[in-house]
């Protein structure tokens, strides 16, 4: 027979969120289980330096910094599970999750699931991920194979010139590839872009492939431009996409109610649709995103938890 785990709240998710609302629930002696999913300490992790999280003057590594999150909320109590939710069932009490092929059931939940890449979806991209197409230039920049050799980015946001700007340390020249004739990004990261010499803006453009699957290598990518029509092609070693995120919500269809774009929808602070299960971080929130941001959500999302549990009497 399968073992059931009962648990009085499971949190999904161990970004900032995520251990944010490990540490109140465990001071509020609720034994969190926290879910860490396929990335422990969530996307802070691939960043090498954190510069505005509060406490941190100098900084702190993104790594570091989930690694002491963490700590903390262990240090009163709260335990975490190297587990993916793969199904819920949240029409019945307590609440079932799906975890790996076993089921844990709580009193409430917390979903702190953050936000993934989005994906070109252009003929190219899927086959040479790992070969020359990231998503990540801090994870993946200062590799051998981008060193001195021209490298593209594509976005037009904050995150986009993030990648450029990092990336001018390891390749020949920076490509930046953007739909639109202006970048989208906040003044400061737009200005420091435009007026840095290794970056070479490409505008008005999108790319249709990436090249070349036969070789297993990113070799180039054609490019059209949105406004001429006209394509070209454009040599480079690595291609970096940086084109925006799409939440983890997809296993909370039909349960739990999200807008278009599959952002949740908060009701009464951190409360969804259906009573005993909240919400936390990127997962609901498509204007901030930021790691402070998350945890604030995270410390609401345990205190309504909190609150929930206790009127419950459980
Ligand atoms: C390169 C980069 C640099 C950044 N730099 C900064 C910065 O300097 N300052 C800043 O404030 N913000 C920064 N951010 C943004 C910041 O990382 C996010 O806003 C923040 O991590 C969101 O926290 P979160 O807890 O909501 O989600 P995440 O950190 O994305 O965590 C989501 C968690 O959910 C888990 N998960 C997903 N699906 C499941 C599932 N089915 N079952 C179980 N678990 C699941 C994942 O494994 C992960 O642990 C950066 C982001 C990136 C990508």
């Amino acid at each position: 027979m399968l073992r059931v785990l009962m648990k009085k709240v499971v949190i999904i998710g161990s970004g900032p969120a995520g251990w944010t609302a490990a540490l109140y629930t465990a001071r509020a002696n609720l034994q969190p289980f926290v879910l860490t999913g396929g990335q422990p300490g969530g996307l802070l992790t691939t960043t090498s330096i954190v510069e505005n999280y509060p406490g941190f003057p100098e900084g702190v590594d993104g790594y570091e910094l989930m690694t002491r999150m963490q700590k903390q909320a262990e240090r009163f109590g709260a335990k975490a599970s190297f587990g993916s939710v793969e199904k819920v069932d949240f029409s019945r009490r307590p609440f079932a999750l799906v975890v790996d092929g076993e089921t844990v059931e709580a009193d409430a939940v917390i979903i702190a699931t953050g936000a993934s890449h989005r994906h070109l979806g252009a003929p190219g991209e899927d086959l040479l991920e790992t070969k020359g197409v990231t998503y990540c230039a801090t994870c993946d920049g200062a590799l051998p194979v981008f060193r001195n050799q021209p490298l593209i980015v594509i976005g037009g946001g904050d995150s986009a010139c993030e990648e450029a700007l990092y990336l001018t340390r390891f390749g020949s020249v920076i490509h930046l590839i953007h739909r639109r004739d202006a970048l989208r990004a906040s003044k400061i990261m737009s200005d420091r872009v435009l007026s840095n010499p290794k970056i070479k803006p490409v505008w008005d453009s999108v790319v249709t492939e990436v090249f070349d699957v036969k070789q297993d290598k990113v070799t180039g990518v054609k490019l059209k431009n949105l406004k001429t029509g006209a394509e070209s092609v454009l040599d480079c070693a690595g291609v970096f996409i940086a084109i925006g995120h799409a939440p983890n919500t997809g296993i909370f269809k039909g349960q739990i109610e999200m807008d278009a774009n599959g952002y949740i929808i908060p009701k009464n602070g951190t409360m969804t649709n259906v009573p005993g299960v909240f919400m936390a971080g990127d997962c609901s929130d498509h204007v901030y995103r930021q790691a402070i941001t998350a945890a604030g959500m995270g410390c609401a999302a345990a205190i309504d938890a909190e609150r929930f549990l206790a009127a419950q009497d459980r």
